[in-house]
């Protein structure tokens, strides 16, 4: 079996030409969607991501303002900030991107975005609601997981689902996404003893851990929905993902590739999350 390809890039392409009828509809009524980026300290990979991140919404007609604070900057400058974009009604959602430089806690930045601002969906709020199961914003890289099994059909009621990885902003909200939507759900991590048995029960796998490979072919339940969340780049510059992808793919029946599979749609979600928050403020609805 050769799996077929979930393309992301495609998915995210036919996504955003609806965003993009949407931003000018609320555009047109006065109230055109607006994103903060913050971005502190030098990071050569979180400048790029943030780079990405404001032309795609310039793509998609979201104004997108970018703060930019050198790795010394102090934390009550960010939380000053944050203060004010919290208070701009022309902002609808200010993302803050990771890591932030030592001197600066993370939990404190991102704890000091208004809720219904935290189009990350980081905020101990947010979070909460997705777990009761009313959430107000989804963390991207899940939601835009959810939205291939959505696109390519695939049901996930009474599946076996295991995510590798339990950190906070993938692999937690991504199980309880996928409890929601009826799987069964394992997650694994750095202690979990046998890792290929628990993989190999996985109709639907999704990897989440930022080891280069690590998911080999024989890992992988004949049939299964691969899902490659990590990103990890090689020695020779090029990227790829957790799972080992030419032999995964002969086994799998449905894979995304790295690049090109989450990574384009964990953006498109931070647009979709965005717009959402826009309406909401506009009272649009959709
Ligand atoms: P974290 O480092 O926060 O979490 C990694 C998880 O992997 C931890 O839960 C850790 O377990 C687990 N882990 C580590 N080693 C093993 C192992 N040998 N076996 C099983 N589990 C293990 O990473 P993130 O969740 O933030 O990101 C994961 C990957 O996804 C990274 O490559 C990141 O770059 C990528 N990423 C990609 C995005 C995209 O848009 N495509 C968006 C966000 C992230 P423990 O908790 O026990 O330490």
């Amino acid at each position: 079996m050769t799996a077929k390809i979930l393309d992301g890039k495609a998915l995210a392409q036919k996504l955003r030409a609806d965003f993009k009828r949407r931003a000018e509809r609320l555009t047109a009524q006065g109230a055109r969607p607006g994103l903060a980026v913050i971005l502190a300290g030098g990071d050569p990979a979180s400048r790029i991501y943030v780079r990405n991140k404001v032309d795609a919404c310039e793509q998609t007609g979201i104004r997108s303002e970018k703060h930019v604070y050198p790795a010394g900057a102090e934390q009550s400058a960010l939380l000053d900030r944050i203060a004010e974009l919290n208070a701009d009604p022309a902002i609808h959602g200010i993302l803050v991107q990771l890591p932030l430089p030592g001197n600066c806690d993370a939990g404190t930045i991102l704890g000091a975005i208004a809720p219904e601002k935290d189009v990350d969906g980081f905020r101990a709020e947010n979070v909460g609601a997705l777990m009761l199961g009313s959430p107000r914003f989804i963390p991207c890289t899940p939601r835009g997981v959810m939205k291939f099994f959505e696109e390519a059909d695939i049901a996930l009621e009474g599946k076996e689902a295991v995510v590798v990885g339990r950190s906070n902003i993938v692999g937690k909200p991504m199980a309880m996404l996928l409890m929601r939507a009826g799987a069964t759900v394992t997650v694994c991590h750095s202690r979990t003893r046998d890792l290929r048995a628990h993989c190999r029960r996985a109709e639907i796998l999704v990897a989440a851990v930022g080891k280069p490979k690590m998911i080999t072919g024989d890992m992988i339940r004949p049939g299964a929905v691969v899902i490659d969340v990590g990103i990890n780049r090689l020695a020779d510059g090029k990227l790829c993902g957790d799972v080992d992808f030419a032999p995964a793919r002969e086994i799998a029946a449905f894979i995304t590739p790295v690049p090109g599979g989450v990574g384009p749609m964990t953006i498109t979600m931070l647009l979709a999350n965005t717009l959402e928050s826009a309406e909401r403020a506009a009272g649009s609805g959709r």
